[in-house]
C-alpha cells in the first residue's frame, strides 16, 4: 500500500490515478474536508474561492472532471476576457498577444521597442533572479508595468528575491523556451488562451471534493498524521485515531513545515532544509460591487502606492453577482495578514473604489498562504531522499491547479509501473 499525506488537489489526485492503476492507497487528511488550500464556502448564495480563484480548462484538466462525473458542474468563462493592469492611475489592458502588445498604453513607444529587443539578450545567466533576467529580457518599463506584476502576482512574491533556476527554469524548459521567450510566445501565438477559464457552479472546491467521494474510505478526513517512522523496508505512518500502519512508499503532499516536522525523526538534517522554505501569506477580501467591468480582474503595477496586488472579478469571470476578491499582502507587505479584518477590509474597499471608481463592501476576510519560491529553495539542492519516500507538492513542483494534477498523474504511473515490475520499494 501506497501513504499520503495531505489530501489536497495534488494528494487526491495521485490517489485517484494509483486506485485506477490497481494500487491500494490510502490518505490521511487533517482537514475536515479534502481539498487544501483549493476550497470554496458559501456566503448566503454567493461562492467565495478561498484559494484558487479559477481554473483553465484544458485536456487533463477535462479528462478528470469527465472522470469524476462534474462535467455537468463545469462553468466557464470566454478565453477572451482581458487582464487589467493599474498603472499610472489607470485600469490598462495587459498586452497577452501580439497584437495587443502593438497597440496597448501600457506601454511607451521605446518600452515596445526595447521588449521587441528581447531575442538579442542571452537566456538565463547562473545563479540569475527572476526579476533581473526579466529586465535583462525586456527592460525596466516592461517589468515594472506587466511582467514583474503578472509573474510575481502568481506566487505573491518578489521576483528579485526568486532565483531562475528554481522559479522559471522548469517552465522555460518544458515550454520549449531555448533564448528568446518572445520568438517562443510568437509561435504559440494565442495556444494558451485556447483553454478558457473554468470553475464550478459551486466553487473549484467541488473538484477535491468530487475526486474524494469516488476514493470512498481511501480518504480518511479529520485524521492528521504525527509521525513517520522509517522501517528497514518502507515506512510506518502514525496518526491520530488510525493507530501505526505499515506502508510500502510514503508520499508527502502536506505543507513543506509539516513535512519537515513528519521526517525530523528519521532525517533531521533534510527536514532542516524542508523546514526554512518560506510561505507567503496572503489576505483575502470579498468585496460586493455593483460594476459592469468585463475582464478577469487587474494585477497592480509595481511602483504603485497600494497595499492591493490584485483583484478578480468574478462576477464577470462565472457570473457571480457583485462579487469581486481582493488580494493583500503577499511578499510585498508580509505583516499584513497579521492586521485585523476590519482594517485590511478598508482597505481593500478604498483601493478597489480608486482604481475602478465603483465602491464596494467588504463581505468576509479569509488567510492563505503559497509557497515563496524564492532564495529558501536553495537549502533544498543536493537533498536526497530514500526511494520509497516522495513529494508531490507546490513547493517541488508547479503549483498551478494543472501542474498538480499532471504530477498526480505521472508520480502514480511511475509508482504503479514500480508494482507492477516488483523493484520495491518503490
Ligand atoms: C491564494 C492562492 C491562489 C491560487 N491561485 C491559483 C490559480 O488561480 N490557478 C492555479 O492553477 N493555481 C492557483 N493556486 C495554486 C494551487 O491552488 C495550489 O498550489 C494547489 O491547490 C496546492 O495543492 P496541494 O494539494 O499540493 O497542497 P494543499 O492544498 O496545501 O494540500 C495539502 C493538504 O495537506 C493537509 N495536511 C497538512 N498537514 C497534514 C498532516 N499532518 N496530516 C495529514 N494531512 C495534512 C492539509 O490539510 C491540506 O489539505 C493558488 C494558490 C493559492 C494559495
Amino acid at each position: 500500500m501506497i501513504g499520503i499525506v495531505g489530501g489536497g488537489i495534488s494528494g487526491l489526485v495521485l490517489a485517484y490515478e494509483l486506485r485506477r492503476l490497481g494500487v491500494d492507497v490510502t490518505v490521511w487528511e487533517a482537514a475536515s474536508v479534502p481539498g487544501g488550500v483549493m476550497r470554496s464556502e458559501l456566503h448566503g448564495d454567493l461562492v467565495l474561492e478561498l484559494g484558487p480563484q479559477r481554473a483553465r480548462l484544458t485536456g487533463p484538466f477535462r479528462d478528470l472532471v469527465e472522470s469524476v462525473g462534474l462535467s455537468e458542474e463545469l462553468v466557464t468563462a470566454s478565453k477572451d476576457l482581458p487582464l487589467y493592469v493599474y498603472h499610472r492611475g489607470q485600469l490598462r489592458r495587459a498586452p497577452l498577444s501580439f497584437s495587443q502588445a502593438v497597440t496597448t498604453d501600457l506601454l511607451s513607444l521605446w518600452a515596445k521597442a526595447r521588449v521587441l529587443a528581447e531575442p538579442f539578450t542571452a537566456g538565463p545567466r547562473a545563479g540569475e533572479l527572476v526579476g533581473p533576467f526579466l529586465r535583462r529580457k525586456f527592460g525596466g518599463a516592461a517589468y515594472r508595468a506587466l511582467l514583474g506584476p503578472l509573474y510575481g502576482g502568481l506566487y505573491a512574491s518578489d521576483p528579485d528575491r526568486m532565483p531562475v533556476k528554481h522559479a522559471l527554469q522548469r517552465t522555460l524548459a518544458e515550454l520549449g523556451v531555448r533564448r528568446s521567450i518572445l520568438w517562443r510566445m510568437f509561435r504559440s501565438a494565442g495556444r494558451a488562451a485556447e483553454s478558457p477559464p473554468c470553475s464550478f457552479r459551486q466553487g473549484l472546491g467541488a473538484l477535491p471534493l468530487a475526486i474524494a467521494g469516488k476514493l470512498g474510505g481511501s480518504v480518511r478526513l479529520e485524521t492528521p498524521v504525527r509521525m513517520l517512522r522509517k522501517r528497514r523496508v518502507g515506512w510506518e505512518v502514525t496518526a491520530d485515531g488510525a493507530g501505526s500502519v505499515p506502508v510500502d512508499a510514503v508520499v508527502l503532499t502536506c505543507p513543506s513545515d509539516t513535512a519537515a516536522g513528519l521526517l525530523g525523526g528519521s532525517y533531521p538534517e533534510e527536514a532542516g532544509r524542508l523546514s526554512a522554505l518560506r510561505y507567503n501569506r496572503l489576505a483575502l477580501v470579498y468585496l460586493k460591487s455593483e460594476t459592469k467591468l468585463s475582464g478577469l480582474g487587474f494585477q497592480v503595477a509595481f511602483g504603485e502606492s497600494l497595499e492591493t496586488r490584485g483583484v478578480t472579478w468574478n462576477d464577470s469571470l462565472f457570473g457571480r453577482p457583485g462579487l469581486h476578491t481582493a488580494y493583500l499582502g503577499g511578499m510585498k507587505n508580509s505583516e499584513l495578514p497579521d492586521w485585523d479584518d476590519a482594517r485590511i477590509a478598508e482597505i481593500a474597499c478604498r483601493e478597489f473604489e480608486v482604481v475602478t471608481g465603483h465602491s464596494a463592501e467588504a463581505l468576509h476576510v479569509s488567510r492563505t498562504r503559497i509557497p515563496a519560491w524564492d532564495e529558501t529553495w536553495d537549502g533544498l539542492e543536493g537533498v536526497e531522499w530514500p526511494p520509497d519516500l516522495h513529494f508531490c507538492s507546490n513547493y517541488t513542483a508547479r503549483p498551478g491547479i494543472l501542474g498538480r494534477i499532471t504530477e498526480g498523474k505521472r508520480l502514480a504511473a511511475t509508482l504503479a509501473t514500480a508494482y507492477a515490475t516488483g523493484s520495491r520499494p518503490v
